[in-house]
């Protein structure tokens, strides 16, 4: 097998023209556009952390939620319970009372009536001790419950640990990487000359961040149009500052010297470099 040798030679002449661009003026900004794009990246990326940890804190906060209600209402349960025992204990007093009275009872009428009046009471304690299973039963199921929401509160609980820190330390990772290009972009920023760097920054505010856009196929890559033949050429030879004149990018050359530059121009080229003029 025998390698493409135009390719390889290609690949090699390629990475130290990335490295010294021809127009030693946008040198710099080129470096600086690809620190200032990974700081939006960055920040972007870090803007999202909150919601991807509240999506983990939802069903932390749900759990919670149901725990608390759930106590809540075996608390009350609980004090319903005690109150229908208080209300027991009275109503067994004044039953224990009642019988008590029996023994002074004197007609048969009156006998009658004390029959009829323990046969009330004692419905009365039913009811009340049915009301106290009821409401044992019920915390029973409430108890239930709260074991439950335990477990389900201790597994969120669990897993949002985990996915928070997992978030912290990325945050963390993210915040260094984003100190160092600022330290960066502060040295690079220094670096152009003023004016050009206002105009970048100006370029950049409106143009999503993008204001240079590399020349490629005779395409500014910024808006995708065909340049005019004549602009690609002067842009290769690196002499001076020029912009794209549909997006108004500052353009630059990353690639083979300028003498490129004199081959064949296409019909499509043509066609645009007559637009580009006009402009
Ligand atoms: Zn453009």
């Amino acid at each position: 097998m025998k390698m493409p040798a135009r390719e390889a030679s290609c690949a090699d002449a390629h990475v130290p023209l990335r490295r010294s661009p021809l127009n030693q003026q946008l040198s710099p900004l080129i470096e600086l556009q690809k620190i200032d794009l990974r700081i939006v990246e960055l920040k972007e990326q870090r803007r999202k952390i909150p919601a991807r940890l509240e999506i983990h804190e939802a069903p932390l906060r749900e759990a919670k939620r149901l725990l608390q209600e759930t106590s809540a209402s075996t608390d009350a349960l609980i004090k319903e319970r005690r109150s229908h025992e208080k209300d027991l204990e009275a109503h067994e007093d004044r039953i224990g009372k009642m019988k008590d009275r029996a023994a002074q009872l004197k007609t048969n009428q009156e006998y009658q009536a004390h029959l009829f009046e323990v046969e009330l009471a004692n419905k009365k304690k039913g009811e009340i001790e049915e009301k106290i299973l009821l409401a044992m039963e019920r915390i029973e199921q409430t108890q239930r419950t709260i074991t439950d929401a335990q477990a389900s509160l201790q597994e969120s609980e669990a897993l949002f640990t985990r996915e928070k820190a997992t978030l912290d330390e990325k945050d963390r990772i993210l915040a260094a990487e984003l100190a160092d290009l600022e330290v960066n972009q502060k040295q690079l920023s220094g670096q152009v000359e003023k004016a050009l760097l206002a105009r970048y920054n100006k370029l950049k505010a409106t143009r999503k961040d993008q204001a240079l856009a590399l020349i490629k196929d005779g395409i500014c890559l910024g808006c995708r149009l065909h340049l005019p033949p004549q602009l690609v050429s002067q842009v290769k030879r690196g002499e001076d500052v020029h912009t794209c004149p549909y997006c108004y990018r500052i353009l630059y050359w990353e690639g083979e010297p300028a003498s490129e530059v004199k081959g064949p121009v296409d019909h499509e080229q043509a066609q645009n470099f007559e637009v580009g003029e006009s402009v």
